[in-house]
């Protein structure tokens, strides 16, 4: 990090700081100028608060060098991860462009026996669905629950698909592992810090969706904390974030997929159905996030959207569906996936 103190102060204030540089552990190099001292520190400053040296008497700025994350980082890891599902179901590195599909709230066992026969006839890979829906309105459907765990997993295994799941609560964690293949950390739930702990200790891997007002560095933070714990197994999803714009119901940051290439080794999947929150706007989104380095997309399914308890505005038909995994293909194949 780089010690910047304010013109003009006292020589002591650089010595104050530069000896709780030294207490820390790490090797501080002043250099005085005729107007202020700038203290370049060596070692590694992610165990410090920083902000202790920002309060400081004299001292203008700090600036960290190195990112907080260690165990996501690409510099820690130059190898792409690639999590392995079994079956020859792998996400990242070299592999195919990832398939997850399904309804947004698992509603009834035949929608969902339904959507997964439909869905892995077109090659989907994992069926998704809610069992736990994090509503806005306390009013709006909750989802079935464990009952709809059992349905997913029923689907899942006679039509040959991993099953993919929100969890909702800390409680939860071992009820529904022999239920699923992933589960899936909404992005309400991005820093629920002991869901992810939770996690942590857990050998099935996350699908751990960006929080809608998330910067990348709180994302893989936020990855940082299953890593720490243990788990490694763990899928980036870019599903859009707030801003200013009202034209989609999130702004799909497709910016962030290659910036998490080069700063992470974990493998990025991107959900085009939260991120444009519009049935229309999922298949070229989806054809941009293949272009840019996606993994895989995640995709809302119903048969008919207009009948669905949560999200049939940005619901894929079988027949949109059938176009939306056309354009990712051609596009996979134009990038060598
Ligand atoms: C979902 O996938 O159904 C969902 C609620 O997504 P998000 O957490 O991205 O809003
Ligand atoms: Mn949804």
């Amino acid at each position: 990090m780089i010690i910047c103190m304010r013109q003009g102060a006292p020589r002591e204030n650089a010595e104050h700081v530069i000896k709780a540089v030294s207490d820390a552990g790490l090797t501080p190099h002043p250099m005085y100028g005729t107007e202020r001292t700038v203290i370049a520190v060596i070692g590694d400053e992610r165990d410090l608060d920083i902000k202790q040296f920002r309060a400081m008497t004299g001292v203008e700025k700090v600036m960290p060098v190195l990112r907080p994350y260690r165990l996501v980082s690409r510099e820690s890891h130059p190898e792409d991860t690639i999590v392995d599902f079994g079956d020859g179901v792998k996400i990242g590195g070299k592999n195919g462009i990832c398939i997850m599909a399904g309804p947004c709230s698992t509603e009834t066992e035949e929608l969902i026996m339904d959507v997964a026969e439909q869905v892995k006839k077109r090659g989907a890979h994992f069926l998704r669905g809610g069992a736990f829906k994090p509503r806005t309105a306390p009013y709006s459907f909750q989802g079935h629950g464990e009952e709809a765990l059992r349905w997913m997993r029923k689907a899942g295994d006679k039509f040959g698909l991993k099953v993919v799941t929100e969890i909702l609560d800390t409680q939860h964690v071992d009820m529904m592992e022999p239920y699923i293949d992933m589960y899936q950390v909404g992005a309400r739930n991005m820093q629920n810090f002991e869901l992810l702990k939770a996690l942590g200790k857990k050998n099935k891997p996350v699908l751990l969706k960006r929080g809608m007002s998330a910067t990348m560095d709180e994302f893989l933070l936020a990855a940082e904390y299953i890593v720490k714990g243990g788990n490694s197994k763990i899928v980036l999803c870019e599903r859009g974030i707030r801003t200013f714009c009202d034209h989609s119901r999130n702004t799909l940051d497709l910016n962030i997929v290659p910036v998490i290439k080069k700063m992470s080794h974990l493998p990025i999947v991107v959900d085009p159905s939260h991120g444009t929150g519009s049935y229309e706007l999922v298949k070229p989104m989806a054809m941009a996030a293949v272009a840019c380095g996606a993994d895989g997309i995640i995709i809302e399914v119903h048969p008919r959207p207009e009948a669905a308890y949560s999200d049939g505005d940005q619901s894929v038909t079988y027949k949109t569906l059938d176009g939306v995994l056309d354009g990712i293909h051609r596009i996979a194949e134009a990038v060598g996936r």
